[in-house]
């Protein structure tokens, strides 16, 4: 998709960058880059980053910047999260990531088509906006946010189609964390296809 006010990828809006530690799914205790991309449309009730969903409200960086400023700390992880980062071209970005010999990690719903190339790919698919019917054979890992049991059934619709070797995990939504929480056990003890993701930079109260 042609973007011409973000110079087809060249320039994106950012939210926000940050050195931390990845909290969730397979990479867990990473140190890693966070790059958020402002802007999203599909709408989770119990979203954690609620302020980016307006793109308006962070106007555009130029990539360039966005590189410089990552690649200064000691660890070469990127994740790229939002918002939905695949509501932009991201190729340049990624391109310009890999040039300076970076490994880049994308978290994504999976609602937009891809773009860019990927060392690891998080698929969360969410009912209000399911993922495109191309990234799942993509996904490195699934990670399905457990917020009510209706919400195993909706695991097992999207564990149909990853690729085999697909990782597998269920993540308690935090607010539901405390009631859910037996109840995912007792599932990935019955289904240990599935892991069990926290979202451990919260507990750490880190970023
Ligand atoms: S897809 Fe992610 S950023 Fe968008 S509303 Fe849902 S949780 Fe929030």
């Amino acid at each position: 998709m042609k973007i011409p006010e973000l110079d087809n990828g060249n320039l994106l809006p950012l939210a926000e960058a940050f050195y931390t530690i990845q909290g969730e799914g397979f990479n867990t205790g990473k140190a890693a880059y966070f790059i958020r991309l402002g802007g999203c449309d599909v709408g989770c009730n119990w979203c954690d980053a609620k302020e980016t969903w307006n793109p308006g409200l962070y106007p555009p960086v130029e990539v360039d910047k966005i590189v410089a400023d990552a690649i200064v700390h000691p660890a070469k992880s990127i994740v790229i999260t939002g918002g939905e980062p695949l509501n932009y071209p991201l190729d340049i970005l990624c391109t310009k990531l890999k040039n300076k010999g970076m490994e880049i990690f994308l978290e994504t719903s999976g609602s937009s088509q891809l773009s860019g190339s990927f060392d690891w790919i998080c698929l969360s698919p969410k009912k209000k906006k399911p993922p495109v019917d191309e990234i799942y054979e993509l996904a490195s890992e699934l990670k399905i946010i457990i917020e009510e049991e209706i919400d195993f059934v909706w695991a097992e619709e999207n564990r149909k189609r990853v690729k085999p070797g697909c990782l597998l995990y269920l993540q308690p939504e935090w607010s539901r964390s405390k009631e859910m929480m037996e109840k995912i056990v007792e599932y990935v003890k019955a289904n240990p296809c599935w892991n069990i993701s926290l979202q451990t930079h919260k507990y750490m109260n880190i970023p």
